[in-house]
């Protein structure tokens, strides 16, 4: 496993982006997030060693933009270049997650065709509003590799319409003080639409706030993941 963030910043987007991680990792260190740039790890995929070796070895799976977002306007320009570079490491397979569904078509290569093999495509909704909104869309892109991400999930969401060529479907709740809560019954209803479409589900991360047969909780952020995998529903 690896991680390529070619540009660092990212604007709030939707409902979702409200407590956003990166946003608040800036704030303490006094970054502005709304300010895209290019970072130094650029040219990642490509870097060689002295021996003339890729720096990233070969069948892993690279994490791209998991601080910002791969579709952002402001990378109109430099994202050409992110695309050759995902061509010439076809012996990696690079996933990237994004709110922003609606420009992937103007983002495309002109010989992305059907889809890269080697590419993964998350799409990123909280709510039924933006799962209505983004999914359809989704549904009909070709795109090879499909995954649905509801994290943070901060309502129920019927995902059955959209679950056609999708791959995976991963469920988390929010993380901060203020978080908006994760209802048990909404993850599980979610697990149900997919069993039925033979879809693979994973409950991710537990909500700070987290309410399970009507009893509210609050756990603490060390524990949201371990709290997730110990429910043991992922199929
Ligand atoms: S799109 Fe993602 S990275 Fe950008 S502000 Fe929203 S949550 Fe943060």
């Amino acid at each position: 496993m690896a991680m390529w963030n070619p540009w660092r910043g990212c604007h709030k987007h939707s409902e979702g982006c409200r407590y956003c991680y990166i946003h608040k990792g800036d704030l303490k260190r006094g970054i502005d997030t709304d300010k895209i740039v290019k970072t130094d790890s650029f040219y990642a995929p490509i870097a060689k060693n002295k021996s003339g070796e890729y720096k990233i070895k070969s069948g892993q799976t690279v994490y791209l933009c998991f601080s910002t977002d791969f579709l952002i306007e402001e990378a109109d320009p430099w994202r050409a270049e992110c695309w050759a570079m995902i061509r010439e490491r076809s012996d990696l397979h690079f996933l990237f997650l994004t709110k922003r569904i609606e420009r992937l078509t103007d983002c495309l290569p002109a010989d992305w065709n059907d889809g890269y093999s080697n590419v993964t495509v998350g799409c990123t909704v909280e709510n039924q509003d933006r799962a209505d909104d983004r999914l359809v869309i989704f549904s009909k892109l070709p795109i090879k590799h499909k995954n649905i991400i509801c994290q943070p999930l901060i309502g129920p969401i019927d995902l059955s319409a959209y679950l056609e060529n999708v791959e995976l479907v991963v469920v988390g709740g929010e993380s901060d003080t203020n978080a908006r809560p994760l209802d048990y019954a909404w993850v599980l209803a979610i697990r149900e639409q997919c069993i039925a479409r033979h879809v693979r589900f994973e409950f991710r991360q537990c909500g700070t706030h987290f309410i399970k047969d009507g009893q509210s909780y609050t756990l603490p952020t060390r524990d949201l993941c371990s709290q997730a995998r110990k429910a043991n529903i992922n199929c």
